[in-house]
């Protein structure tokens, strides 16, 4: 197996044109291959050769330092060994360097992807992966179906040293987060800020600045991040995403993501970062 270094460069690709072998994780169920301490294994080829797991699907993925990268999903009967385990990426958030964490974002969304897309949804025969580009393919109506990516716009409301917050009625107890929701099919990225933080707070906003992005495969999200000032309204939380929404000051903040494990907390810290300069 291959020890994890930080200084990892994973390249997104669709066909590998190298002749060097491969590293390789391992998925099953959504969950990932992982020592007992929840660490993510990667694998040489020649460690698999050897290993008594079988698999039902591998796809190549991209480069992991310039080495062809694959990951493979676990026969449903094949045996672990005592060392390992089967994580949720949910629960390695954080806990791996982000090219790995891109690899295993890129994985999870593929295997669902493939497993998910098996017949044509026009004349219903089982499709074929496409021999140059990654799309599931019917040559009833020249039907490619890529993987599915969905927009998301995520955005942290400020006005002067305070921060809108926003408790979910799926999140745990005081967890608060920045409002966050799905653009729709035709809506711009801005047009889909002022509609959702009014759907979801009754405020409106003014001076949007995008900030930055994010992979989220929770299933497919892309986390489109922008810092947003308030202009107008009454917070007025909308009782079925948002249970509770408030205006917190800087220095008294309730429990909110990290930056290392999401964009929501990447947008609180440059905040705070700014206020604090
Ligand atoms: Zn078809």
């Amino acid at each position: 197996m291959i020890p994890l270094v930080s200084n990892l460069v994973f390249t997104p690709e669709n066909i590998n044109s190298s002749s060097e072998s491969g590293v390789s994780i391992i998925l099953k169920n959504q969950e990932f291959l992982t020592s007992k301490n929840s660490e993510i294994l990667l694998f040489e080829d020649e460690d698999l050769k050897w290993s008594e797991m079988t698999f039902v699907d591998k796809q190549f993925i991209g480069y992991l330092n310039d080495k062809p990268c694959f990951f493979n999903v676990l026969n449903s009967d094949s045996i672990l060994s005592k060392e390992t385990m089967l994580t949720p990426l949910r629960g390695l958030l954080g806990r791996m360097p982000d090219a790995l964490f891109t690899v295993c974002s890129r994985s999870l969304q593929l295997s669902d992807w493939k497993r998910n897309n098996q017949f044509c949804g026009v004349c219903g025969s089982p499709m074929n992966s496409h021999e140059t580009e990654r799309a599931m393919f019917c040559e009833c109506n020249n039907l490619f179906i890529y993987p599915r990516i969905s927009p998301c716009i995520i955005v942290l409301v400020t006005k002067g040293e305070e921060m809108l917050l926003a408790h979910n009625k799926n999140f745990p107890g005081t967890f608060y987060s920045t409002l966050a929701g799905f653009i729709e099919a035709g809506e711009s990225a801005e047009a889909a800020i002022h509609r959702e933080i009014y759907e979801e707070v009754k405020v409106k906003v003014q001076n949007i600045e995008y900030f930055g992005s994010q992979s989220w495969p929770f299933p497919s999200q892309l986390m489109l991040g922008y810092h947003a000032e308030y202009l107008e309204g009454e917070i007025q939380p909308d009782g079925v995403e948002i249970d509770h929404a408030d205006w917190f000051h800087f220095e008294d903040l309730p429990q909110v993501p990290t930056g290392n494990i999401s964009i929501s907390g990447q947008l609180i810290e440059s905040y705070l970062n700014k206020l604090k300069n």
